[in-house]
């Protein structure tokens, strides 16, 4: 069943076994085939054939690969893609180091949460278990830069938008033409509806991206995953007024959380999972955002909660 959003983009949904989430990628056929986001690396180059092949096409198929941002679950299929065939591999700037440099990528955005959130972890075995999760290191071909344009086919182009915060490379690939914007986990809402904290890596820089795209005409948010909103049921898609709503109950979790983080600077000597069940506790109850005992993983919520503590030192 091929289900549409556009004459010309299809879903392609990838399910994300070990993590029970769900993940999709979308495909662009426009002369050239594109693909935005990849998948997850396990069970790859397999499921990556099978949920292109109704659409007659192969890997060695696919001409450009647009990453959203480099987590694993989204640059996962770029190496066997690569393999494959010779798409174009691109990724903002600052993302690039997800894909080239897995040792360099942990030491600088995992390690720290890492230990802090146990202190007896053994860093090496976290270390070779990350570089599990992305699959195999790759050459970027082209970094992008905010604005770029992106002429992808016979007729489609699409515009990079730099929307920082859940990583410092997160994009949103806008089609300005039809008022679509491809935004991976750049806009999360109050995340996934497991009560899990949506990751966000720079809560400045995300509520900067958020108020940045408001003021872009927008009728259709494609996202990677069904993020919920506050009274919004969890769906992939924004359609018509849903944006708007969704766009500010993003801006409001982060405006929420940052205002917890501050009231708990005095309590940073602390071990880092306590402070971060007092942090959700000081978060409005109808967000419905659970304690770290009562998460299947954890980690998303440590990660936000200790960038907000401890990565800015200003307070
Ligand atoms: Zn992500
Ligand atoms: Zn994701």
């Amino acid at each position: 069943m091929v289900e549409k959003i556009h004459s010309q983009i299809y879903p392609l949904d990838i399910w994300l076994e070990p993590a029970h989430i769900t993940f999709r990628a979308y495909l662009i056929k426009d002369g050239k085939n594109t693909m935005i986001d990849t998948g997850p690396p396990l069970g790859s180059p397999e499921k990556l054939a099978a949920v292109l092949k109704p659409y007659d096409l192969a890997l060695k198929d696919v001409n450009f690969v647009l990453n959203t941002h480099g987590h694993f679950d989204h640059v996962g299929g770029n190496a066997f893609l690569k393999e494959s065939g010779n798409p174009q591999i691109m990724i903002h700037r600052e993302d690039a180091i997800f894909l080239e440099d897995h040792q360099s990528c942990f030491d600088r955005y995992f390690a720290p949460v890492t230990k802090a959130s146990n202190p007896q972890e053994d860093l090496a075995k976290a270390r070779e278990a990350f570089r599990q999760e992305m699959g195999p290191e790759l050459k970027v071909d082209r970094r992008l830069e905010d604005n770029d344009l992106l002429p992808i086919g016979d007729s489609i182009e699409l515009q990079v938008i730099h929307l920082p915060g859940h990583t410092l490379g997160s994009v949103g690939y806008y089609w300005e033409k039809e008022g679509m914007i491809f935004t991976g986990d750049s806009i999360c809402g109050l995340s996934s509806p497991d009560g899990s904290l949506p990751i966000i890596y720079d809560l400045e820089a995300y509520k900067q991206s958020v108020k940045r795209l408001k003021e872009i005409p927008l009728g259709m948010l494609i996202g990677c995953h069904p993020y919920r909103g506050m009274n919004l049921p969890p769906s992939i898609i924004k359609k018509g007024s849903e944006v708007k709503r969704f766009l500010e109950d993003s801006l409001e979790v982060a405006e929420r959380i940052t205002e917890a983080a501050a009231a708990l600077k005095n309590e940073r000597e602390k071990p880092l999972p306590e402070v971060v069940d007092k942090l959700i506790a000081k978060l409005p109850a109808n967000m419905d955002f659970k304690p770290l005992a009562q998460l299947m993983m954890p980690q998303f919520t440590l990660t936000t909660v200790y960038n907000a503590l401890y990565r800015n030192e200003d307070y």
